[in-house]
């Protein structure tokens, strides 16, 4: 059996958390396009007889992405012009997976409350 104020906490909170979660949702399914391919920045040598690049670290860096294809894995190169264009993709995809396991625990929690709120009324129900 719940306490009054407890009930009153229960029922804050869950109202608290479903604006939350459709603020989130709004968020989520803005019909924006990611790309999921990880990026990874390597240094490349030419293989040109006696550049710089023979004893050194490579030239580059240069952007890659990380692409699957058949099981296979392999890198494509990402032209000077788009890095900042796939780097902001890629971002908006780490951040739309990081708002989607914020939307499962907001659910979860909601789920929980929702659960207590109920079994708190039905005792009420059974004590008359
Ligand atoms: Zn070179």
């Amino acid at each position: 059996m719940q306490k009054p104020e407890e009930l009153s906490r229960l029922r804050q909170a869950v109202s608290r958390e479903v604006r939350q979660r459709t603020l989130l949702e709004r968020e989520l399914f803005r019909g924006q396009t990611f790309d999921n391919a990880p990026l990874v920045w390597q240094r490349r040598r030419c293989g040109k007889a006696g550049c710089r690049c023979q004893d050194g670290q490579g030239h580059g860096p240069y952007l890659y992405r990380v692409k699957l294809t058949e099981g296979k894995r392999h890198l494509e190169y990402v032209p000077g012009p788009e890095v900042a264009a796939a780097c902001q993709a890629r971002q908006a995809y780490e951040e739309h997976q990081r708002k989607l396991a914020e939307y499962q625990n907001l659910n979860r929690e909601i789920e929980q409350h929702f659960a207590a709120l109920s079994s708190s009324l039905v005792n009420q129900r059974g004590r008359a």
